[in-house]
């Protein structure tokens, strides 16, 4: 699934091609694509909206149009692409937003889980769906993060738990925690302070050479150009279980933590004896 570095990729794209072309037509080709309001009345208002900023919110995307804005998430195999409207269109093509000058900006989903709301302008932070979000991941001060990462939740769970912080996944958790030597299943109010910051900065020095590197593609994600993204080459753990730590050389474990296939290096990241911590890893995890 793409995770704040990917949708931040793609927004940069974005922003290169979008901003001042105007909606010229609109065709919906799949219609539960859209979740508000009804195709008929996303199609015609939508035309006419001219491309304005495009903001990122966790891993959602949002277009100004004019009058409205356009929220979008691509779930697991959503792309944007712009094309010549000639060009022949393939079965995976749900949207076609046609512009002036003759391009067509498409969004195709092999998986069709993707969706778009085209909301009032100004309305999207208050959308249910936007309001529960906590602050994007990348946009977050020290000292919101600590304030967040108080509560006895495990690490890990907190890092994924949307609510709390948005935009970040698997991946990006389990490279931040390596980075500040954490342990995940540590409860993140028993954290000291050196190891929240090391945490907070571990996690943004996570996304953004995620970012530089173009995302990680795991699955499928390319950018808009059809590149693929590299950051998966240069993880520490995640995808690195049985190699060696590239610091203590222990071998890198996988284990279930906060329902997820969990990669962290037992040496590096262990857990404190004095942290309890009750279920089935309990001990295991601490040798
Ligand atoms: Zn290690």
């Amino acid at each position: 699934m793409p995770e704040l570095p990917e949708v931040e990729i793609v927004r940069q794209q974005l922003l290169q091609v979008l901003p001042g072309k105007e909606i010229v037509a609109c065709h919906v080709l799949t219609p539960r694509i859209v979740r508000q309001p009804e195709v008929a009345a996303f199609e015609k208002r939508i035309v006419g909206s001219r491309f304005g900023e495009i903001w990122r919110r966790g891993k959602y995307l949002l277009f100004q149009l004019g009058k409205w804005e356009l929220v979008t998430h691509l779930r697991m195999e959503g792309r944007f692409g712009l094309f010549d409207a000639r060009a022949p269109l393939d079965g995976y093509t749900h949207l076609l937003f046609t512009l002036n000058g003759g391009s067509q900006l498409r969004y195709r989903d092999v998986r069709k889980f993707g969706t778009m709301d085209l909301l009032e302008a100004g309305q999207a932070a208050s959308a249910p769906f936007l309001a529960g979000l906590g602050p994007d991941a990348l946009d977050l001060s020290y000292e919101d993060f600590a304030t967040r990462f108080q509560r006895p939740r495990q690490v890990k769970a907190l890092l994924l738990d949307q609510h709390v912080l948005a935009g970040v996944g698997n991946i990006y958790a389990d490279e931040a925690l390596w980075r500040a030597r954490v342990h995940p299943s540590c409860p993140a109010d028993r954290l000291s302070e050196p190891e929240r910051r090391s945490l907070y900065e571990g996690l943004q020095e996570t996304l953004h050479e995620a970012i530089a590197c173009g995302g990680s593609t795991v699955r499928s994600f390319v950018d808009m150009l059809g590149h693929a993204g590299q950051f998966q080459l240069h993880c520490h753990v995640y995808g690195r279980q049985g190699e060696p730590c590239e610091r203590c050389k222990t071998p890198i474990v996988k284990a279930k933590i906060a329902g997820r296939g969990t990669s962290f290096c037992p040496q590096c990241q262990r857990l404190r004896t004095s942290v309890k911590i009750a279920g089935p890893y309990e001990g295991r995890l601490s040798p």
